[in-house]
């Protein structure tokens, strides 16, 4: 086992796995295996609202028979709630209780953010005034000129954001008193030691809070490589409701289709005819994911910024 690299694939169990979850999956496990480290599962229901009964248990399952077995306990945030509060505590000084609600924040919003959320105009930022309440804990970022965070991913390259303008003050905990996803994931990779997430690239826009965040918090930024999201043909995300997978404990040819599918998508090239069973599988596409990140180097060195 290679110490130096800890992967991880964190599910919301909003329901089952859909096509695009399992290329995030499959790359996710093809990353760690490659390089000889360890492969966790992470449970994200800290939105436990959002959390339907019985989906973490088939999320499992299908990671199963598709042969992504978890190395160590799988984990859910569920039940560390207590870790999320510590964190927020630490950085008590960086924080603020918000009383807006979700009208006064849109009507004053700078913006809108990447993801198409209202950027805050920092309303409370100095108080929260008279007569009002708090609904949700919001984190400082820093003044425009200070705010900028940039990182280099593994296949999307060199990525900016400014936070001031692309995000503005975001929220720690929300309104219906759940931590948001924001630090629960930061604080998960830094507590499980992950120095590798691989997931898909609609969390790309996220992962400059999340680097802020570790800052704030004095733990290492791992790696980033975010995978292209998987579309249908009206060229939208799948949902979880429209694109679930079913593949059962026990149908291999199932699960072989549904992993060369994945496969196709991320461009691996298995080299030979199909494998046919699942171990096939994973002994062509494990190499593969080598050759693929050789050629994304080989590509990324001879024209800079591709
Ligand atoms: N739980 C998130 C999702 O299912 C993924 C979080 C992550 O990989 O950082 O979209």
């Amino acid at each position: 086992m290679n110490p130096a690299y800890i992967g991880r694939f964190a599910p919301s169990p909003s329901g089952p796995l859909h096509a695009g979850s399992v290329v995030a999956a499959l790359a996710s496990y093809l990353d760690a295996r490659w390089h000889q480290g360890t492969w966790l599962v992470r449970i994200e229901d800290v939105d436990e609202d959002r959390s339907v009964q019985g989906a973490a248990e088939g999320i499992l399952a299908l990671l199963d028979a598709l042969g992504m077995h978890a190395d160590g306990e799988i984990v859910w945030q569920s039940h560390r709630k207590d870790l999320y509060q510590a964190a927020a505590e630490r950085i008590a000084q960086d924080t603020y209780p918000c009383g807006c609600n979700r009208r006064e924040i849109a009507d004053s919003r700078l913006g809108f953010a990447p993801d198409g959320a209202a950027i805050y105009a920092g309303t409370c930022r100095h108080g929260l005034g008279p007569d009002r309440t708090m609904r949700s804990l919001r984190v400082r970022v820093p003044e425009a000129g200070l705010d900028e965070i940039t990182f280099t991913d593994r296949f999307a390259g060199k990525v900016t954001q400014h936070l001031a303008r692309d995000s503005g003050d975001f929220v720690l905990k929300r309104a219906d008193g759940f931590w948001a996803y924001q630090l629960a994931v930061v604080v998960d990779d830094a507590e499980q030691g992950v120095t590798d997430v691989v997931r898909g690239a609609d969390l790309l826009d996220s992962t400059p809070r999340q680097i802020f965040l570790q800052r704030l918090l004095g733990v290492p930024t791992p790696r980033y490589l975010h995978v292209p999201v998987v579309r249908n043909e009206n060229g939208e995300k799948l949902s979880k409701q429209t694109g679930a997978l079913a593949v059962t404990a026990g149908d291999e040819p199932a699960a072989v289709a549904a992993l060369l599918a994945s496969a196709r998508f991320l461009d691996l090239d298995l080299e030979g005819a199909p494998p046919r069973t699942r171990d096939a599988f994973w002994q062509a596409a494990i190499p593969a994911w080598g050759r693929l990140l050789a050629r994304r180097a080989a590509a990324q060195t001879t024209s800079p910024g591709a």
